[in-house]
């Protein structure tokens, strides 16, 4: 085709909003212009940061100036965003009487936070709250549990979890539970068990997101057959750009995409750059040696723990090639070019990730990546889908299920 017809071709194909055809690159002024008006309109939301650690381990708070912390009130406001989950982790392994403590100290600090700072922060607990609250011009917080281990093998406890608020499951973290094997760990159940199924059809009763971020690519395909709800990855990223077991691969983003689900691209250098990851690797025998010290050292003084882990970090982080921010906009181009620009969004990973790609070092610099995919050539409407609105969808279908399965047995819709 001549260079003019195939211009006039995109053109009118962009003009009909055809699904997944982008418009020709923009200029830097041009993205501008449209990057400002998508976020006015769009509402930002990001499905994982680990902030909450931060909040009760070292008593941070949300609205301090100047935090050290990749999330902070001021920082939220700078990055335009709408909603944010914080994750409530407990490490793998833990003693089994601790789990519920812990999981129930971070849900309590993070509603703590909330309460105190009301006039910027509201919790939602559907997605009807965080459209409400972006328009009440207010932080919508909601909470994702991390890693099926926190319910203990009960469905009870996993009833009490949502009513404290949480909306997503994440079903392992590091390590297999029992009935769902990790990305990063040998598998036992060999994907599902029959109580993998059970936690899955709950999940779909209560009305609460299935994340598959972090499971084997077994527990991934059980879960995609057993699920009647469209499910997220959280934060992952692409394998194809990025080996590692963490990111998904190009036949996982597709049956994601048949499942009508969304992969929230995490900003972890690592997940998003194997030259990064390589580089890393080389250094990670002296970098844990390191670090094991200075958990020795300041073992009883988390706050300065923090402090000291922050500075070997920064020192690490100067000896590696720290990829761009264009990094993470390559990963949704993936994804939208493999699924389509209906299966993809933001899940950063903040405050648990130790890098983070230069230009979005941040929740502050989340406008840098809306200018970044604007110059790309995505239409407004579909910045707007990938920076939200496709988790707003799959939110609200999983929402549709819980009433309908609840209301077929007759139970509380
Ligand atoms: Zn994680």
């Amino acid at each position: 085709m001549r260079a003019w017809l195939r211009l006039l071709f995109t053109s009118l194909l962009c003009l009909l909003a055809v699904p997944a055809v982008r418009c020709a690159q923009r200029t830097r002024a041009e993205a501008e212009k449209i990057a400002a008006k998508v976020l006015e309109q769009a509402i930002l939301i990001d499905t994982h940061a680990d902030t909450p650690l931060a909040l009760l381990d070292e008593e941070y708070d949300l609205a301090e100036l100047n935090s050290p912390y990749m999330i902070s009130l001021p920082k939220m406001r700078e990055g335009h965003l709408g909603a944010e989950f914080f994750s409530i982790w407990v490490r793998p392994g833990s003693p089994r009487q601790d789990m519920a403590r812990r999981a129930l100290g971070l849900i309590d600090v993070v509603n703590e936070q909330v309460a105190r700072h009301s006039e910027d922060l509201e919790m939602a607990h559907t997605a009807d709250d965080i459209v409400r609250i972006h328009g009440e011009k207010k932080i919508a917080i909601l909470m994702g549990l991390e890693g099926g281990h926190i319910i203990q093998d009960d469905l009870r406890l996993l009833d009490i979890y949502y009513r404290l608020g949480t909306r997503y499951l994440t079903l392992t973290h590091s390590a297999d539970v029992g009935w769902a094997d990790s990305s990063t760990d040998k598998p036992r159940a060999n994907g599902l068990t029959a109580f993998g199924r059970q936690v899955i059809d709950h999940l779909n009763r209560l009305g609460m997101m299935v994340d598959v971020s972090h499971v084997s690519d077994r527990t991934f395909f059980d879960t995609l057959a057993a699920t009647q709800a469209p499910v997220i990855a959280s934060h992952s990223s692409c394998r194809a750009l990025a080996d590692n077991p963490r990111n998904l691969s190009d036949d996982m983003i597709r049956a994601l995409g048949k499942n009508g689900g969304v992969i929230q691209i995490n900003f972890y250098s690592q997940y998003l750059d194997s030259a990064y990851a390589a580089a890393y690797a080389k250094l990670a025998k002296a970098r844990h040696a390191e670090y094991r010290a200075v958990r020795r050292k300041y073992a009883s003084d988390r706050k300065r723990l923090a402090e000291e882990l922050r500075k070997l970090e920064a020192h690490y982080e100067a000896q590696l090639p720290r990829p761009g921010l264009e990094r993470i906009a390559d990963h949704i181009d993936h994804v939208v070019q493999v699924a389509g620009v209906d299966h993809v969004g933001l899940g950063s990973d903040f405050d648990g990730i130790d890098s983070a790609p230069r230009g979005m070092e941040d929740v502050s610099k989340l406008p840098n990546l809306v200018r970044e995919l604007a110059r790309r050539g995505y239409s407004e409407d579909d910045l707007v889908k990938i920076l939200g609105g496709n988790l707003l969808r799959v939110m609200r279908q999983v929402e549709a299920l819980g009433r309908r399965m609840r209301s077929e047995k007759g139970e509380q819709p």
